[in-house]
C-alpha cells in the first residue's frame, strides 16, 4: 500500500512540488510533534511546524473546537456573514494584538493563505495613501502571488523598491553588529528622501520582524523601531509581516512585540488558524479606505479553521506559551551556540525563541553549504549520513541578499580548517 500510494502519489504530481520529491513519508496519523507513517515508522516532525502549528498536531483543544462546531450543526461555508464562531474568533485575536489595534483596529478576513493577506495588505494600502511604489527588503519572502513575490527576494518586481536588511553575519555592508544596522537605517532614509530615488512617495513597507524563509533572520529592534520612525514621520503605513512569527513562536505573542512598535498593518496567518487554513489582515482604522467587493474570496469565512484558531489562541495566552519559547528557545541558542564554537562547518546559530535557524558553511571560505546541511539531514533519516559532502564543487549559498562570501564578520574565526562534521546521533 504504502509503495502504492508513494508511487502513484509522485506519477501524478506536478514538477513544482517540493518536500514530496525527497521525503517518501506517507503520514496517516499524528500528535504534538510525531507523525506515523503508513508504514508504521514514527517521524519527529520538523516539517510542518514552520509556523503553523503553535500547539503542535492534533492538540486535544483544538481537535475538541473543531469537533464542537461539527457537532453543533453550524454552517460550514458563510463567506463573509458573521457567525458566533467567527466573533469569538476575532475576540480572541483582538485580545493579544498590539494596544492600538486591539482599541480600535479593522479586520479583513481573506481567502485563507498568507499570500492572499499580503495581496491585501498591498492593495489596501494603495487605496488608503492613493500611491502605488512599495518598499521591501533583501531577503524577504511573502508569498507565491504575483504581487508577494515581487516584494520578496530575487529580482524585484516593478513597482517594489528592495532595502537593505540588516543582519550580523553576512551584513551587506560588511560591517555587521550595530554598525551595519545604523548604515542600513541611514540608506533607507535617504533613499525616502531623495527626490530621484524613485521611491518618494511609496504607499507602505512591509517587513517581517523575523525573516523565515530567508534564513532566520531577527531584525534588530533598534533598526525596527527606527523604520517605525521614518515610516511614520512621513506616514508610510509600515505593513508587519506576521504570517511566520506570529503565536509565540519568537518568544513574544507577536515578533513585533520585541522592540515594541506598533505596526499600521499586521499580515497574519498560518498558526492563527490552529492548523487549519485562515488568513486576515488587521489594521489602523484610519487605513479603512476601500469600498465593498475591494477585497473577497470564496473561503474567507472558513469557520472550522477559526474555531481551531480561536482555541489556539486563548491556549496560547492563557498557558503563557510565548514565555515558555522564549525560555527554551534561549536554552537551545546556548546549546547549539556551543556546538557552533567547537565546529568549523557552523557558521553562525541566530533566532528569537524557538524560530531559530543554523547556518552551515564551507569553512574553507564561509559560503553557505546546502551540501552539509543536507549530510545533516541524512543523518537522521535512519539509514545514517551515506558519505560526507566533499567541498569542492558544493553550491553558493543560495540565501537572497547574502555578501560574495568570503568575509565573515561576527563569527571572530576566520576561514581556515577543515572542522569535523558532527557525529550521526545515536540510534
Ligand atoms: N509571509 C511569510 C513571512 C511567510 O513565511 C509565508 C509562508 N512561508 C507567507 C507570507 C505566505 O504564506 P502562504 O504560504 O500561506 O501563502
Amino acid at each position: 500500500v504504502y509503495e502504492g500510494i508513494l508511487r502513484r502519489q509522485s506519477s501524478r504530481e506536478s514538477a513544482a512540488r517540493t518536500y514530496a520529491r525527497s521525503l517518501p513519508i506517507v503520514p496517516v496519523r499524528a500528535r504534538g510533534l510525531t507523525i506515523e507513517g503508513a508504514d508504521g515508522r514514527r517521524y519527529l516532525d520538523c516539517l510542518s511546524g514552520a509556523g503553523s502549528l503553535a500547539l503542535g498536531h492534533n492538540h486535544p483543544v483544538v481537535l475538541e473546537a473543531i469537533r464542537s462546531v461539527l457537532d453543533s450543526g453550524a454552517p460550514l461555508h458563510v463567506l463573509d456573514l458573521a457567525t458566533p464562531v467567527k466573533d469569538a474568533f476575532t475576540d480572541e485575536l483582538f485580545a493579544t494584538l498590539p494596544r492600538g489595534l486591539a482599541a480600535s483596529g479593522r479586520i479583513q478576513f481573506c481567502s485563507p493563505a498568507g499570500t492572499d493577506a499580503v495581496e491585501a495588505a498591498f492593495k489596501l494600502v494603495r487605496i488608503a495613501t492613493g500611491r502605488d511604489g512599495l518598499l521591501a527588503f533583501t531577503g524577504a519572502y511573502h508569498g507565491m502571488t504575483e504581487g508577494a513575490l515581487a516584494a520578496s527576494g530575487g529580482a524585484p518586481g516593478a513597482r517594489v523598491t528592495r532595502l537593505p536588511f540588516p543582519q550580523d553575519y553576512r551584513c551587506p555592508f560588511g560591517v555587521g553588529g550595530e554598525n551595519g544596522a545604523r548604515l542600513a537605517a541611514r540608506w533607507t532614509e535617504s533613499l525616502l528622501d531623495d527626490p530621484k530615488s524613485g521611491v518618494r512617495p511609496p504607499a507602505g513597507m512591509i517587513v517581517e520582524p523575523v525573516q523565515g524563509e530567508g534564513g532566520v533572520l531577527p531584525a534588530p529592534s533598534g533598526w525596527l523601531r527606527r523604520m517605525r520612525e521614518l515610516t511614520a514621520e512621513r506616514s508610510i503605513p509600515l505593513i508587519a509581516d506576521e504570517v511566520q512569527t506570529g503565536v509565540g513562536r519568537t518568544g513574544a505573542f507577536w515578533a513585533v512585540g520585541h522592540s515594541g512598535i506598533e505596526p499600521d498593518v499586521m499580515v497574519l496567518s498560518k498558526a492563527i488558524g490552529g492548523s487549519l487554513p485562515l488568513a486576515v489582515i488587521v489594521y489602523r482604522e484610519a487605513l479603512d479606505a476601500w469600498q465593498p467587493g475591494d477585497h473577497a474570496g470564496t473561503f474567507r469565512g472558513n469557520q472550522l479553521a477559526m474555531a481551531a484558531g480561536a482555541a489556539t489562541l486563548r491556549y496560547v495566552r492563557e498557558n503563557g506559551l510565548a514565555g515558555r519559547a522564549a525560555a527554551l528557545g534561549g536554552r537551545m541558542l546556548d546549546r547549539l551556540r556551543r556546538l557552533a564554537a567547537e565546529y568549523d562547518c557552523i557558521g553562525e546559530v541566530r533566532g528569537a525563541g524557538l524560530m531559530i535557524g543554523i547556518e552551515f558553511v564551507e569553512p574553507e571560505d564561509g559560503a553557505g553549504s546546502a551540501a552539509r546541511a543536507e549530510w545533516l539531514a541524512a543523518a537522521g533519516d535512519g539509514a545514517g549520513p551515506t558519505a560526507r559532502p566533499e567541498s569542492g564543487g558544493v553550491p553558493a549559498p543560495g540565501a537572497r541578499g547574502g555578501p560574495a562570501g568570503g568575509a565573515r564578520p561576527g563569527t571572530g574565526r576566520g576561514p581556515g580548517a577543515d572542522g569535523p562534521l558532527p557525529a550521526s546521533p545515536a540510534r
